[in-house]
């Protein structure tokens, strides 16, 4: 912007523009060899089924932890790993790990993967997948893919190809965060997703004080339920929400009072002390 108002004066004028490209593009050289020096690493976080409070499968976040700018949290570096097309190895990469982390678990338990809308737009997506389970031995049917409605904003006949292609294996697609992104209920024709995610920001404080809130949750749930859909409550920290989400008639639960994202070696955990008492949170 500075430059095309003529003149390279206006960046002494704006260093804070400066100072966050100057920024980004560290980020940026910083992530380009993440993969390589073994930064990255998957944090798993328990699924529940509501009534049961078993636990029904995993999501697979994605950590980066490096060496100068320390932890950087995937609401920052995701982004810049779309931007750069980088999200492609990497998603590659979280999409093996995960398959194999699954395998060390009971063969009841699923894996589910968050997926970025560029990694749909490559023509070769459903071969990554088909290369992630054939070097884990991954079942299909224990691999779910999350897309959020963002990948309707791009190529939506390529996304939904894609994904029709994953869904021939085996694999099931979960609608992710649902009611914040852009809206149009329109491709819920169109793709059979086994779960709407219901974004965190319609459970919290719903419990208590937000009438509006509730009215959405459930109606997404009637929707749902019509459509022969699942929901999942993302963001139940509370058991005030658990009862509240339980009552509503969500299917499945996601949040910090089941189990907080761990690390592989700890998920075992959660199956022993399932075995020894229903409840979960720590
Ligand atoms: P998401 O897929 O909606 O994942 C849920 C996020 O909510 C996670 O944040 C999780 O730690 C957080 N969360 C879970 N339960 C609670 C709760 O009870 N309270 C609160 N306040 N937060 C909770 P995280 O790990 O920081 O990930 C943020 C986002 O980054 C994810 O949102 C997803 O969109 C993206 N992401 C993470 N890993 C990957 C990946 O491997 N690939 C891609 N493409 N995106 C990823
Ligand atoms: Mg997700
Ligand atoms: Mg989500
Ligand atoms: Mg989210």
């Amino acid at each position: 912007r500075a430059k095309d108002e003529g003149g390279g004066e206006h960046w002494a004028y704006e260093p804070g523009l400066h100072a966050t490209a100057e920024e980004r593009r560290k980020l940026e050289f910083a992530l380009r060899n993440a993969l390589e020096r073994g930064e990255l690493s998957l944090n798993f976080q328990p699924v529940v089924d509501a009534n049961s409070e078993q636990v029904l499968s995993f999501e697979a976040l994605v950590r980066w932890n490096n060496s100068e700018q320390g932890f950087v949290s995937p609401g920052k570096f995701i982004p810049l790993a779309e931007d750069t097309r980088l999200i492609v190895p990497i998603g590659a990469w979280v999409l093996e790990q995960s398959c194999k982390a699954a395998m060390s678990w009971p063969s009841n338990i699923r894996v589910a993967v968050n997926v970025s809308p560029e990694q749909l737009a490559e023509p070769d997506f459903a071969d990554t997948v088909v290369r992630a389970l054939a070097n884990s031995g991954l079942d299909a049917h224990r691999l779910e893919i999350e897309v959020t409605e963002s990948i309707f904003l791009r190529d939506a006949n390529l996304a939904s190809k894609s994904l029709e292609q994953v869904m021939a294996l085996g694999c099931t697609v979960a609608l992710d965060d649902f009611g914040t992104g852009y809206s149009s209920l329109g491709y819920l024709r169109k793709l059979r997703f086994t779960t709407i995610k219901v974004d965190r920001s319609f459970v919290q404080g719903a419990a208590t004080d937000n009438p509006e809130s509730l009215a959405i949750i459930r109606a997404v749930v009637a929707m749902a339920d019509s459509l022969g859909m699942k929901t999942t409550a993302e963001g139940v920290e509370t058991a005030e929400e658990a009862k509240m989400i339980r009552e509503m008639g969500c299917t499945k639960i996601q949040g910090y009072y089941y189990g907080r994202p761990m690390q592989l070696s700890d998920t075992a955990k959660i199956f022993q002390r399932r075995a020894a008492q229903p409840r979960l949170s720590a």
